[in-house]
């Protein structure tokens, strides 16, 4: 164990990557070795069962498939692997995560009906089914579980119900839930979910992960290949015979991604999801006494992210705000939503309510520094 390396503690209110314990950050500084030796195998073997563990997933149905990338490979290898030929692919999209998915679909030439829905609401499952029912050809259906772009749950297990129902697989992008928001996978209705190591399980960033059905996987053996680097056919594959990633692993990623790991179970589900749930109350209750307003409504938030609009204050300026709070340890982040102008916080990471309740006092001085009214102000309540 290397000693106390007093790095400065930043809380990070961004969607991922999220503070880190400094127990996960020295986790990185080993010993070199080659990621082909028996040692790290068996490290990403005992690795690959943790993380089906941790959405309850039946080892017997359920592996894990890790590749070197940032999340958007996940969404990427899920798409170009598991669509068969000539079938289709529905992504049910309601924010930017999944149209990140049917841009996916988009580069490769796939078929495939983005089904878009607004924003700020659940989709409909009637449509939902509708499109199903007259489309036999989709065989893949995909959507996100909490639109990190809003902060909005998907009702996963409604639309994995339809999905099976049709016949067709179901992909979710849980990279801003997984190891946070407890999920079961088979009780969910998902065959296929995802995530990095940097945003739930608080390591660095560098390895994603799929999660999902082991017979499906052998089964996409026969299906188009679409890609070298991306394919999850291939990567399980060589896992299962060598007990080796393909190519060069993230090496000091994974020995903190083991720490993290260490951390969540030694931390607990229950606890864990406990306490993002107490931070995302108090940045609820932050943003109420300085009079902001945020987005979605309340009982369809996923607890996680929280999309704020933009005061109607003419000295309102998010860059400013930002670098006052930056300077002084806090980030907050900039929104992804097309027509309205916001920003998001969010309850990932290694932090708890404290650091929330001293964020405030940071960004009420922001606002008085910058001449921006505390409470804020709102157009539509003048
Ligand atoms: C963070 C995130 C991703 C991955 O984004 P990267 O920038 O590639 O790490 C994908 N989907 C969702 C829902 C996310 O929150």
């Amino acid at each position: 164990m290397v000693g106390n390396l007093n790095i400065k503690r930043n809380v990070l209110l961004n969607p991922g990557p999220a503070t880190t314990t400094d127990t996960v950050k020295m986790a990185q500084i080993v010993p070199d070795i080659c990621p082909r030796e028996k040692e790290f195998g068996s490290m990403m073997k005992q690795m690959r069962e943790d993380l089906v563990r941790i959405v309850h997933g039946d080892p017997e149905k359920y592996t894990a498939v890790l590749f070197c990338g940032s999340g958007t490979i996940n969404i990427d290898v899920c798409i170009n692997s598991l669509l068969p030929a000539d079938k289709k692919v529905l992504v049910v999209n309601n924010g930017a995560y999944s149209t990140r998915a049917a841009e996916v679909c988009e580069y490769y030439g796939l078929p495939f009906i983005d089904l878009k829905f607004p924003i700020d609401d659940v989709p409909d499952l009637g449509v939902i089914e509708e499109t199903l029912k007259a489309n036999p050809d989709i065989a893949l259906v995909h959507t996100t579980h909490n639109e990190t772009g809003t902060g909005l749950l998907n009702p996963i297990k409604e639309i994995g119900a339809l999905a099976h129902k049709y016949g067709a697989t179901f992909v979710v992008d849980t990279t801003s839930t997984y190891a946070m928001r407890p999920i079961n996978i088979e009780e969910e209705n998902v065959d296929f979910l995802m995530a990095s190591a940097q945003k739930g399980l608080m390591a660095m960033t560098g390895l994603s992960f799929v999660v999902g059905n082991t017979e499906l996987i052998k089964k996409s053996a026969e299906y188009p290949r679409r890609s070298y680097y991306c394919n999850l056919f291939l990567q399980y594959d060589f896992f299962e015979k060598t007990g080796e990633m393909h190519f060069t692993p993230p090496v000091q990623t994974i020995y903190s991604t083991r720490q993290a790991l260490d951390e969540y179970f030694a931390e607990g589900e229950e606890n864990k999801w406990a306490r993002h749930t107490r931070v995302f109350n108090a940045i609820h209750k932050g943003l109420a006494e300085l009079g902001f307003k945020d987005v979605i409504k309340r009982e369809l938030q996923a607890g996680l992210v929280v999309s704020v609009k933009y005061p109607d204050d003419p000295n309102w300026n998010f860059e400013k705000v930002h670098d006052y709070c930056y300077e002084r340890g806090f980030t907050i982040y900039p929104g992804k939503i097309s027509g309205t102008n916001t920003f998001r916080l969010c309850a990932l990471g290694a932090i708890d309510e404290e650091d929330i309740v001293n964020f405030f006092v940071v960004l009420k001085e922001a606002l008085t520094a910058n001449n921006i009214s505390v409470p804020v102000i709102y157009k539509e309540d003048k």
